[in-house]
């Protein structure tokens, strides 16, 4: 899996802090900027944070390169409504000798991977026949499966993220859109540590939202999530 982050708002989180300030103030928002530090900039960010007016954390916005994940990925991060996409067709591209995912349980099993691989590459060699024989890539792609390889570019908000992070670095979300997840987020620490402070899944900040399907390593969670 490869994640890089290609653009961002500049300076989202002044952005955040500018327009949430305007809710509260008489002046206009360059007084406003004039006046906002990076430290009274992150106190503010924790404080909408905290009281729950995260809708001005919608203002900045994190677009990301992601390859190397396979379309079972893909399908999990497509549900979540308020992002925007763009991937790769398997209408347009055609896929002969495609690249696919092998899921870790698989790889830990020699015997099972090794009827994995035959699998999909005999999927693999009649997709190649179908499209050789002149059927169109857009109905020979309907013998490609969920480990075939994809490429999507991504963009949300920081609203939205940290909504993604808490579902989606749980324990109990699959392993490969959780090591998604994790790889965002910590890209988006690195440009604004305060719009992402204590966010990851449920339980880094708060108690853990799933009840009787915890995984149970509430202090392990929390320690990974303070370090990340
Ligand atoms: C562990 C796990 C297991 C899952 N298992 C399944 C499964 O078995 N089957 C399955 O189909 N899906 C499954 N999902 C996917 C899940 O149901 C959601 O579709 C997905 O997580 C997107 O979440 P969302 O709708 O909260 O997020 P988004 O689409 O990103 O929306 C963000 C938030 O905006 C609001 N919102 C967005 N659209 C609307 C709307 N139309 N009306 C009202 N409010 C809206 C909601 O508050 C929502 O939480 C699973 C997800 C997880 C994390």
């Amino acid at each position: 899996m490869r994640v890089i982050m290609l653009q961002h708002t500049q300076d989202p989180e002044h952005v955040v802090a500018q327009a949430a300030k305007l809710c509260y103030s008489a002046v206009g928002v360059e007084a406003i900027a004039e006046k906002l530090t990076p430290e009274k900039t992150a106190g503010f960010i924790q404080k909408l944070a905290d009281m729950g007016h995260v809708s001005a954390f919608e203002h900045a916005a994190f677009t990301f390169g992601i390859e190397g994940v396979s379309r079972a990925l893909t399908h999990q991060l497509v549900r979540h409504r308020l992002a925007s996409f763009s991937q790769q067709s398997q209408r347009y591209v055609s896929l002969k000798e495609f690249p696919y995912v092998c899921p870790p349980s698989l790889q830990a099993q020699p015997e099972l991977k090794i009827k994995f691989d035959r699998a999909v590459q005999e999927l693999g060699k009649t997709y190649t026949e179908l499209l050789d024989a002149g059927i169109p890539a857009e109905d020979a792609r309907y013998l490609l499966p969920n480990a075939c390889e994809t490429k999507i570019v991504v963009t949300m908000n920081a609203r939205e993220l940290r909504h993604f992070f808490l579902l989606r670095c749980c324990n109990r979300a699959q392993w490969e859109i959780h090591d998604l997840a994790d790889r965002m987020l910590t890209l988006v620490k690195q440009v604004a540590p305060a719009l992402f402070a204590q966010t990851g899944p449920g339980c880094a900040a708060g108690p853990c939202p799933e009840g009787k399907m915890s995984c149970g390593n509430l202090a392990d969670v929390r320690e990974k999530y303070q370090k990340l």
